[in-house]
């Protein structure tokens, strides 16, 4: 499960980014200036509880998030093939999906937001020419995308990352004083779980071993990492971890031309 706490974080952090960030800000007009919908998002907003369906985007543009993480191929995970692909479009029942993507549609819901792009889901795994039309567009997928969510905290797609955290989180009311009217909530936390290790927890994590995870980092304008003890924040101009502000810099400026000059490279191959 995630927290309240942990998602009012992550709504106002969202938030001061669009509002305040003028590196984000310059990124996310540049993005939209020259990029396009994913081919195929998923639609987590459905009627039928707990079911998702696959949808065609040609050319409409939507707010999604990204999902970053490693996935199993292995069955019984429903994946999106030639042969699955109807439906795919028809929708499924949450339960067939790997565990991670059942955690990620529950941040995604819980922020509000309708749409999901999943590499496992949203290109056709069998289908050759579909996957390279795709792989040629990922870095745009990413950075294209609201958020980047990552399962920094699986090691496998069937593990999840919010069932593996181990947050030690107690919430308690308030009220400021015997006869006051006002009331409100307090999340309170051990020590060592709010002391952040950014290198422990992310840099060393099974999934920054991957090189390809390493790319869409890069590409992300925002990428959330959901840890074993905390969540993590990062942005082009700023970087939080729950509970605390890091103000990181290193964030600033170096990434950020370096996606451009990607993005540039990518769009000269693709248009
Ligand atoms: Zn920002």
């Amino acid at each position: 499960m995630v927290s309240e706490s942990s998602i009012e974080m992550i709504r106002s952090w969202l938030n001061q980014c669009e509002k305040d960030h003028l590196p984000c800000l310059q990124s996310a007009a540049w993005i939209h200036k020259h990029s396009k919908a994913p081919t195929r998002l998923l639609d987590v907003r459905l009627v039928k509880e707990n079911w998702v369906r696959l949808i065609d985007t040609p050319g409409q543009a939507k707010e999604y998030v990204a999902l970053s993480y490693c996935w199993d191929k292995e069955p019984p995970i429903l994946v999106t093939t030639t042969e699955t692909y109807r439906r795919m479009l028809a929708g499924v029942s949450c339960r067939l999906l790997s565990r991670s993507v059942q955690d990620a549609i529950t941040v995604v819901k819980k922020l509000g937001i309708r749409y999901l792009w999943v590499d496992a889901l949203c290109i056709k795994q069998n289908d050759r020419e579909d996957w390279n039309f795709e792989a040629q567009n990922m870095g745009l997928i990413y950075a294209n995308a609201y958020l980047t969510i990552a399962a920094t905290s699986a090691k496998c797609g069937s593990e999840g990352f919010l069932s593996a955290r181990s947050c030690n989180e107690l919430t308690t009311g308030f009220r400021a004083s015997p006869r006051a009217t006002d009331q409100g909530t307090v999340h309170w936390r051990s020590y060592p779980d709010i002391v952040c290790d950014y290198d422990k927890d992310v840099e060393d994590s099974s999934l920054l071993s991957r090189g390809w995870v390493k790319q869409e980092r890069l590409f992300s304008r925002r990428t959330v990492d959901f840890c074993r003890k905390r969540t993590y924040l990062q942005c082009r101009s700023s970087a939080c971890c729950e509970g605390v502000k890091l103000e990181i810099e290193r964030f600033n400026g170096y990434e950020f031309v370096l996606s451009l000059h990607l993005l540039s490279m990518l769009q000269e191959e693709i248009w």
